[in-house]
Order: structure tokens, then sequence, then C-alpha cells
């Protein structure tokens, strides 16, 4: 690592971390487009993740529910780049954490108690009727699919169902949006993990938080299209890199 990435996030007061899925592959669940991603692998995969196909195509939601059933987010532990966000939160360092992941890992760590925890992309724990928006326990419609129910549909209108996650062609939290942005703009250092940063309006809290003051860090193992504004980029496992960098050890 760079002593300069260190010093930068040993020397701050307002730390905003921005995660994306590439934390979570230590502990078991494939992010979409690193080397071995679910994309990298299936590009068709992709469709599983717009809404207008989930819509139209019961086929796509039957396998999506086989796929919610199997998804290693039911049993992955969070690993020691989780650990160590909650130990910054825990020294009263951290403005915002921001993920863009959808399973629950970083709350498992323990964070989100003193500082806010901001699920920009939803959460695979919750499902979502696409008609009513009724918001119910994952479990319990896993429950139903376990069951046998292929397609399970809402109980009180008879809507579709889908995990409580953005898809491509649906629209963010603008609350939960909003606060990011001000995360990203209130921070000495912004510290972005294990995310590509393709995808908007996320990816854009990058530069705002460049043009707010922040000193940016990336930690990724490929090129993003933000490493030129960042002041230090780290190629290393993050599972490895983050308990130092943040100065949980070492
Ligand atoms: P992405 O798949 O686009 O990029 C992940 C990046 O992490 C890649 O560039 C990869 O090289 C890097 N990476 C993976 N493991 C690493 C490691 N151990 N050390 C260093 N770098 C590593 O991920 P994204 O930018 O978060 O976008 C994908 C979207 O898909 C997100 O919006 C998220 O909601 C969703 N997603 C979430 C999960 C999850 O919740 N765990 C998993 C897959 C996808």
């Amino acid at each position: 690592m760079t002593t300069d990435a260190r010093t930068l996030v040993a020397d701050a007061r307002r730390v905003t971390v921005l995660t994306g899925a590439g934390i979570s592959t230590a502990s078991g669940i494939p992010d979409f487009r690193g080397p071995n991603g679910l994309w990298t692998a299936n590009p068709g995969a992709a469709r599983m993740f717009d809404i207008d196909a989930y819509l139209a195509d019961r086929d796509l939601r039957v396998q999506a529910w086989r796929n919610r059933h199997e998804h290693p987010a039911w049993t992955a532990q969070p690993n020691a780049a989780h650990h160590a966000i909650a130990d910054l939160e825990r020294q009263g360092r951290l403005r915002g954490l921001i993920t863009q992941n959808i399973d629950e890992l970083h709350q498992a760590a323990g964070s989100g108690t003193h500082a806010p925890l901001m699920e920009v992309h939803g959460s695979i724990k919750r499902a979502m009727c696409l008609s009513c928006g009724r918001r119910v326990p994952m479990v319990d419609v896993l429950a139903r699919v376990g069951a046998g129910e292929e397609d399970p549909r809402c109980e009180v209108c008879h809507g579709i169902l889908k995990s409580d996650t953005i898809s491509f062609g649906q629209a963010l939290d603008r609350a939960t949006l909003l606060a990011a942005a001000e995360a990203a703009a209130e921070c000495e250092v912004f510290l972005a993990v294990g995310s590509s940063l393709r995808v908007n309006p996320v990816a854009g809290l990058v530069p705002l938080a460049h043009e707010s003051g922040a000193a940016v860090v990336i930690v990724n193992a490929e090129p993003t299209p933000y490493d030129a504004l960042a002041a230090a980029v780290l190629r290393d496992p993050i599972e490895a890199v983050l308990p130092t960098l943040v100065g949980s050890e070492g």
C-alpha cells in the first residue's frame, strides 16, 4: 500500500465510504463485472436485472426466484473489510457509508449504528410488490417459493413481486440518494471500495466528492473511470488492505 493512502485516511476526521460488490467477493458472493463476475461469465444474465424484461417475462421471474432462493447472501458472513469499516465507525470518523450492495453484510458487521448507512440499491432481504408497493420480508416469500410457488404474487393485490432492489429502469430512492450526495460532499476522504464505478447516479458521487474538496481513495482490483482524479489507487485484495488502511490493524 502507498503510505499516502494510509496517511490520508489516518489524518481524516470525516471519511465517507462507498462500497460495491467487490467488498463481498471474499465472503463468497460473486460480483457482476469482475474477472469471476456473474455477467463476465454470462452476459445474458444482465437481462434478469432489467425491470421491463422482469415484468414481461414469466420464465425470467421463475428463474429470478430460484436465484434468490439459492443466493449466497443467505449464508455469507462479513469479512475483514466489512469489519474494518465498522471499526472506522466506532472510531467516530465515519461520515457515512454508502453501499450499492444488497447483501446486508455491513449491518451484520455492525455498521449503521453511529453513522448513516445508505443502501442506495436496496436489499435482497425484503420483497416488494411492483403494483401496490407493499414490502414484506423476503424469507416469507422464499418460504412460498420453497413450497412450490414458482412466481409468487402479492397477497393483497396479486401484483408481481420482486426483491426490493434497484433493477435497470427503476429510479433510486430520492431521499437516500440525497443523503448519499450530502455524505459525499461533506467528507475529507472519500473511499471507494470494490466498485467498477460504471453505474450512475452512484458513480457520480466520486467526482462530486472530489469537486467538494475530498481526497478520493479508490480500492479496486481493476481500473475505474475515476482513477485519474483519485489521490491514491490501490489494486490489492480489499479484504487484505482495508484493515490496514482504516487503522483497525497494523
Ligand atoms: P461490479 O461487479 O461492477 O465491480 C466490482 C469490482 O470489484 C470489479 O472491478 C472487481 O475487479 C473488483 N473486485 C472484486 N473482488 C475484489 C477483491 N477481493 N479485491 C479487489 N477488487 C475486487 O460491482 P458494482 O460496481 O458494485 O456494481 C454492481 C451492482 O450489482 C451493484 O449496484 C450492486 O447492487 C449489485 N451487486 C451486489 C452484490 C452484493 O450485494 N454483494 C453482488 C453483485 C452485484
